[in-house]
């Protein structure tokens, strides 16, 4: 690429197959060390309940700071990572370092707000979760019923069986399911039905033209009412606009989440919002910050 030639790159810069296969090398190394030099970093991206108007959660994602690129979404590295053999360290590291934020808000006497973290499928099939989440909450503190772990249906469970027994084990520690994505993957219908849920989360894809399609519309409608009927609770994902907000509202969505509110946020931000919800009295009107 232009950056590490040097050569002039107008407009479309294509790697050809070895210097693709270069990047990719250099991409495992970085991250390897990443780990180690504490490149990584947990942002937390609010989640409001529309019946209060209140932080209800927040959803920890990962970032990488990396050296001399600047921060980093998962999109731009966890296939390295996956590829690196570095996935379950890393989710390792965002759990203990999300759960250890989460007790110290608690701890600051911060309002009580769910953490949600997105599990990586690979753990949940290993067998390890139910041990990996028990030590994680012990080390830290943290009340189990503040943990929620995001499943996205998309990932390929296997052993829906074991999947399914797992989940059912880490809900009876008291943490929270959620399915992530809903209504992306093949099998939305088949995770609500196999597993113990708490929650569906409402992709994006179905939110981000709610105004204008009226399929979106219908399909957001339908979500919202099968997950009711199941007794469960629904964040919409992605919302940005004031229309997409009152569609929802109307609906009876529980929750959203999206830049409408706030965007994901390092820790320290997050302490501020929390801070400010603590000094209202009342309930707070959903505004964008
Ligand atoms: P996700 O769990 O569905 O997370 C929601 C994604 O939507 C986040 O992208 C978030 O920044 C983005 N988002 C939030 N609000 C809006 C909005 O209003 N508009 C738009 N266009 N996007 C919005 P992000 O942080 O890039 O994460 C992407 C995916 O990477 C996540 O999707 C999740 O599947 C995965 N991921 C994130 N953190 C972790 C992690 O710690 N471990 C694992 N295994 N996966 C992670
Ligand atoms: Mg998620
Ligand atoms: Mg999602
Ligand atoms: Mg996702």
């Amino acid at each position: 690429g232009a950056k590490s030639d040097g050569r002039a790159c107008w407009r479309l810069c294509v790697p050809n197959l070895s210097e693709q296969a270069d990047l990719a090398a250099r991409l495992r190394t970085d991250l390897r060390e990443a780990l180690e030099r504490g490149e990584f970093v947990v942002h937390y991206q609010p989640q409001v309940a529309l019946s209060t108007g209140h932080i209800a959660g927040v959803e920890a994602l990962l970032r990488w700071n990396r050296p001399g690129v600047g921060l980093l979404r998962p999109g731009d590295f966890l296939q390295g990572a996956n590829e690196a053999g570095l996935t379950d360290a890393i989710d390792r590291w965002v759990l203990q370092q999300a759960c250890q934020d989460a007790a110290d808000w608690h701890a600051m006497g911060l309002p009580r707000v769910r953490l949600g973290i997105n599990l990586s499928p690979r753990i949940l099939g290993s067998g390890q979760a139910l041990d990996l989440v028990t030590e994680t909450l012990a080390i830290t503190g943290l009340e189990p019923t503040l943990l929620e772990l995001e499943l996205t249906e998309g990932d390929l469970v296997e052993d829906f069986e074991a999947a399914g027994e797992m989940l059912g084990s880490l809900r009876q520690l008291g943490v929270a399911i959620a399915i992530d994505d809903f209504g992306m993957g093949y099998s939305s219908l088949n995770y609500v039905k196999s597993f113990p849920v708490d929650r569906l989360k409402i992709d994006q894809s179905f939110v981000r033209d709610l105004e204008t399609e009226g399929q979106d519309a219908a399909i957001v409608h339908a979500i919202i009412a099968l997950g009711h009927s199941l007794g469960l609770s629904i964040v919409a994902e992605g919302v940005e606009t004031v229309g997409q907000l009152s569609l929802l509202m109307n609906d009876g969505c529980d929750e959203i989440q999206g830049y409408y509110f706030s965007e994901p946020l390092p820790r320290g931000e997050l302490e501020d919002i929390l801070r400010r919800e603590q000094v209202l009295a009342g309930p707070m009107p959903v505004e964008p910050l």
